[in-house]
């Protein structure tokens, strides 16, 4: 617990932000670079395959998990815009992730669609192409709040299909959740609107936090049942330092199976691919499907294949580092492609990061500053 600044009678829960976003770190060159021929692995032998990059750190959400409002409020000080990637930076950089093995790219923030423009950047990637000539998976997760506007644009533009951030479908609660009071119809809206211009199967994204929206699983998964969309159930993570994470909060996914299953039976299912973040089940009746994503409960470090790219260019290996590697620093100090291609080749093979697995051994993993969620993304 700390004191809280603006009335020091009171504590309060919620941890102050320490700014790890200016510790600088430029990556080292190789004498010997590493060619991009797709086959890069890190030290515990996962390769490179999905890249999620963040496009801002500003959100229209203030979700009590992620962006709580005692942090990021009035004076908190988001990055000035010199200091974002520009569209053509970010896509310099995701080429050459894609030379060295990336085939997925995530889009996310901060909320991504509050970029400017952002399908211009979407229409830039969908140009990117494997080694092998085929095209990119490229998805983009969203609060939903403007995407009943954009899907359209979104579509055309080339991204394949969108995730939507959904914590509940009762209005009271998911007001309560994403703190400024926006109804849940919009975001209702946005997921129709992506699944009829063809972005789908929409992915639906609800954390749960216990005592908050536990008591919505069971409407979540009524509601979308048979609907073609997914709804995948993802645990409260420990993520950033703003949240005042507790484990209690924390409810584990085999009780979200489990009681779903007891409603409308479930079976298990393959994966669709290996290092798939969510485990998945299908409704026995031919509803469709869910997800869950354990994080928490259940570390999936060992297959492992995500890096993630800051709004102003920082590699980050892990969700839960505290240093990033300031790739902007060799884009905009006139390294050439080669040099750069070499750095990250670099990086990953020096990649050891596993964070949930350390997780419940290693109490000290969790004291210590992590990067914030809204910064980095999902
Ligand atoms: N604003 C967009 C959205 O909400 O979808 C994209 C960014 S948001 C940081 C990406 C995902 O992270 C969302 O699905 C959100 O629910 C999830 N998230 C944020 N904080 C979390 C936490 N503490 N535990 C689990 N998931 C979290
Ligand atoms: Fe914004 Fe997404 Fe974080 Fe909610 S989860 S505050 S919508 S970035
Ligand atoms: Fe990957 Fe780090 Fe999450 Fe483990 S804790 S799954 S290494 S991002």
């Amino acid at each position: 617990m700390e004191r809280c600044q603006r009335n020091p009678g009171m504590t309060e829960k919620f941890i102050p932000v320490a700014d790890l976003r200016k510790r600088p770190s430029i990556p080292v060159i190789p004498a010997r670079a590493t060619a991009p021929v797709g086959l890069l692995a890190d030290s515990l032998g996962r390769p490179l395959r999905d890249l999620r990059i963040s496009v801002t750190d500003r959100c229209n959400f203030r979700c009590v998990y992620c962006m709580p409002k005692e942090v990021f409020d009035k004076d908190y000080r988001y990055l000035p815009h010199a200091d974002l990637l520009s569209f053509e930076e970010i896509t310099r950089i995701a080429s050459l992730f894609v030379a060295h093995g990336v085939d997925k790219i995530r889009l996310t923030g901060g909320e991504p669609l509050l970029r400017k423009n952002i399908e211009e950047l979407v229409a830039m990637l969908a140009a990117l192409k494997t080694p092998d000539g085929r095209p990119l998976d490229l998805t983009l997760t969203t609060n939903g709040s403007l995407l009943a506007k954009k899907a359209q644009a979104l579509k055309d533009a080339g991204l394949t299909r969108v995730s939507v951030s959904l914590d509940s479908l009762d209005d009271a609660t998911f007001r309560r959740m994403n703190d400024v009071d926006f109804p849940v119809s919009d975001v209702l809206a946005g997921i129709e609107a992506a699944s009829r211009v063809g972005l789908g199967p929409v992915k639906v994204n609800m954390v749960v936090k216990k005592g908050m929206n536990d008591a919505e699983i069971l409407p979540m998964a009524r509601h979308f049942h048979g609907s073609g969309a997914i709804l995948r159930f993802i645990e409260y993570m420990d993520v950033g330092t703003s949240n005042g994470w507790k484990m209690e909060e924390v409810l584990p996914s085999a009780e979200v199976v489990r009681h779903i299953g007891e409603a409308m039976p479930l079976e298990a299912i393959a994966p669709n691919y290996a290092g798939e973040t969510a485990e998945r089940w299908r409704y026995v009746d031919g509803g469709g499907e869910i997800g869950v994503i354990s994080s928490v409960t259940q570390a999936f470090c060992r297959d492992c294949t995500r890096a993630r790219l800051s709004t102003e260019g920082k590699l980050y290996t892990c969700l839960f580092a505290s240093d990033g590697h300031d790739l902007r620093a060799l884009l905009r100090g006139g390294y050439s492609e080669a040099d750069i291609s070499g750095a990250i080749a670099y990086l990953w093979q020096g990649r050891a990061d596993r964070y949930s697995e350390l997780r419940a051994s290693q109490a000290e993993q969790q004291a210590r500053r992590k990067i914030e969620m809204s910064y980095i993304g999902g």
